[in-house]
């Protein structure tokens, strides 16, 4: 380890080091990164990509190294895998039955699987006292635990606001019309959530246990109708409801081969919307700069404003830069270090299009062989 932070220690002195095995990675992120990139390497090519195929043939890929809040990092992963079924394209039965052939709520069995079921319980497990980051609005876990039983997986289908303008309608009675259902149907989800109080009551008892689904509708007195029907338009949009027995509503959802292989935490989801899919992977591939974009605005336009020439402009943007981004140690050792921080199974090939777009000059080396006069200083585009 001592090597590893080049510093010189005597053999003695290095014999001496004592490390508790907590104390050893928290004050070691470099072992930390350099373990963690050899994992995913590991997991990529001995697991995911390999002929096992424990999630099917995978045809793309893409991930990002995140680092959760200036702390220890973490991958945000999408995968394609060949013929899965597309939602709304395939019958929802094919879909089902590709999401329930990957993706596990279940806390294994300790007498069958008794790996399984440690890793399971030590880390997909969703804490009942939540986290800090559970917490979002009003909302008491973003991630919507404790999750609702289901006894097979299935596909919302929310009501959806329906208007067409007939012809003799003005614009302000349809406006109407749209606010009027809007209206009913927030009632229909005030209602919804009444409705499902009692469930997540009885699942938030640290003492309850249920035999199955239908003995916790039974001490809540729904029907499964009721309670189907109110699963179903408690969002707006569609939402994949995973076989989740009531005992087991505090599992995260995982896949059983890439668990066993990873053990450490996971959250695997069928992707049913696209847009969102986007939306939500950009938020991650953007989000460390975000802030310090807002930041640098905000000294731009300071230094614009104040009487100072370019090279001091430039050196103040500098400096606010580099001395206000924050950082986990495992991030500046990731990026000093030039870890990967993140793949993609398709490489990207810049093409020049503009004439008078971006120029790159040849490398220092070979500016230096050319004759004086030369103006042949430009790479030339790949088009
Ligand atoms: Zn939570």
């Amino acid at each position: 380890m001592a090597s590893e932070y080049l510093v010189l220690h005597p053999r003695k002195a290095t014999n001496r080091l004592v490390f508790s095995p907590y104390q050893s990675w928290r004050s070691n992120p470099i072992t930390v990164m350099r373990v963690f990139e050899k994992r995913v390497e590991a997991l990529m090519t001995n697991c995911i990509l390999s002929p096992s195929q424990p999630i099917g043939e995978v045809e793309d890929y893409f991930y990002r190294v995140e680092f959760q809040a200036r702390g220890s990092p973490h991958i945000h992963m999408l995968i394609w895998i060949k013929d899965s079924p597309k939602f709304e394209e395939d019958p929802d039965r094919h879909v089902m039955e590709f999401i329930d052939r990957y993706i596990s709520c279940k806390m294994s069995d300790p007498d069958t699987d008794p790996e399984l079921h440690k890793i399971v319980s030590e880390v997909q497990v969703h804490s009942r006292k939540h986290s800090k980051s559970c917490k979002k609005g009003n909302v008491a876990c973003r991630f919507g635990f404790p999750k609702l039983p289901m006894d097979k997986t299935f596909i919302t289908r929310p009501p959806t606001i329906n208007c067409h303008q007939k012809e003799d309608q003005n614009d302000a009675d349809f406006e109407a019309q749209i606010e009027e259902q809007k209206r009913a149907l927030a009632e229909m989800q005030k209602l919804a959530k009444q409705t499902l109080q009692p469930v997540r009551d009885l699942l938030m008892d640290p003492g309850a246990s249920f035999s199955s689904l239908t003995d916790l509708l039974c001490q809540c007195n729904l029907t499964y109708e009721q309670y189907f029907a109110a699963a179903q338009c408690l969002a707006n949009t569609h939402v994949v409801m995973l076989r989740h027995h009531p005992n087991d509503c505090w599992v995260n959802a995982y896949n059983p081969d890439l668990l066993r292989a990873w053990k450490a935490n996971m959250d695997i989801q069928y992707v049913i919307d696209d847009y969102s899919c986007i939306m939500y992977m950009m938020s991650y591939v953007a989000k460390p700069e975000h802030e310090m974009t807002e930041f640098l605005k905000n000294v731009i336009k300071h230094v614009k404003t104040s009487d100072v020439n370019k090279r001091d402009e430039m050196k103040q943007i500098m400096q606010a830069y580099s001395k206000h981004r924050e950082v986990s140690a495992q991030e500046v050792v990731a990026r000093t270090c030039s870890l990967r921080l993140k793949k993609c199974s398709r490489s990207v090939v810049f093409i020049q299009t503009n004439e008078e777009g971006l120029k790159m000059s040849h490398p220092m080396s070979r500016l230096e062989r050319m004759e004086p006069g030369s103006v042949e200083v430009w790479m030339s585009g790949v088009a």
